[in-house]
């Protein structure tokens, strides 16, 4: 298959020098973007969100992100992509090992590719467990960086305990998981952690906040404790490419009736119809 390295789309090969800051400091930043059926999803909020990570780390991105959507669109169709994502990530550049930034004529290196990768239907259809961990993370989660060792940690536990994902408790309220965002649902109404600096504003959690109020159900943007996940009626993650994954049993307690509840079944009902409008744009 065929990656975009900077401005041009070539033959994947190994390419990036020993100092590039990305891969010795983590400083960097990136998006995956959905592929349903050939076409992205909300490819623009995607491309919004990167620039905002890229401004509050002062990373210069390389051209204009109506350039880089271009490119992005001739990706996906070069190498045929129907079903996926696209990896996107931008460094701040090679340069001599310095923690300090480099010097401000160093070009930043702008990498994507293309990756097959199936919504989990069986998990969306019948539910899926997570595991609790400590959200150790950094205080700037609202930034899509490279830097994810807690989140690796906190997958790897999921991971071996059969989980789907590992839900954050920071202190005892619940942030988000390691690669999605968490809701509840109590007496018919949805509550999330807000968008602030502890979290990363999901664009499929944007989605969902959405779809929520065309359907008429109340969202409480609120912080919400571990007690409360654990007692919740429904719970579910949003995530890109895997959708609304209904969780139906946290750390072995069973959530609810221990499977999908009514509300969730309905916002993933919306949530297909959103993808189906999309692919016949
Ligand atoms: N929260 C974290 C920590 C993530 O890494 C991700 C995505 O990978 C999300 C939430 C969900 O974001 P999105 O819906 O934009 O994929």
């Amino acid at each position: 298959t065929k990656i975009l390295f900077n401005d041009s789309i070539i033959e994947r090969k190994k390419l990036i020098d020993i100092e590039d800051r990305g891969y010795q400091f983590g400083d960097g930043i990136y998006e995956v973007i959905g592929v349903y059926d050939g076409v992205f999803f909300m490819l623009d909020e995607h491309l919004q969100r990167l620039e905002r990570s890229a401004k509050e780390l002062q990373i210069s991105l390389p051209y204009p992100i109506s350039k880089l959507k271009k490119y992005l669109m001739e990706l996906v169709h070069v190498n045929n992509l129907k079903e996926g994502v696209v990896y996107l990530q931008v460094t701040r550049g090679e340069a001599e090992r310095w923690h300090y930034f480099p010097s401000s004529d160093t070009k930043p290196i702008l990498v994507a590719y293309t990756k097959l990768e199936e919504t989990l239907r069986k998990e969306e259809d019948h539910g899926a467990t997570a595991v609790l961990t400590e959200d150790i993370r950094w205080l700037r989660c609202d930034i899509k960086t490279l830097n994810l060792l807690p989140n690796v940690l906190a997958k790897q536990k999921a991971v071996e305990n059969n989980a789907v994902e590992a839900i954050f408790y920071r202190g005892d309220i619940i942030t988000e998981a390691s690669a999605s965002n968490v809701f509840i649902v109590k007496n018919k109404e949805v509550y999330t952690h807000p968008a602030n600096n502890y979290i990363l504003n999901g664009i499929t959690r944007r989605k969902v906040l959405s779809i929520c109020k065309e359907l008429g159900i109340k969202v409480n943007e609120q912080t919400f404790k571990v007690k409360d996940l654990l007692d919740a009626d429904e719970v579910f993650i949003t995530a890109t490419k895997l959708d609304i994954v209904p969780i139906v049993k946290v750390d072995q307690q069973v959530i609810g009736f221990g499977t999908p509840g009514k509300t969730t079944r309905e916002i993933v009902e919306a949530f297909r119809g959103s993808i189906l409008e999309i692919d016949h744009m």
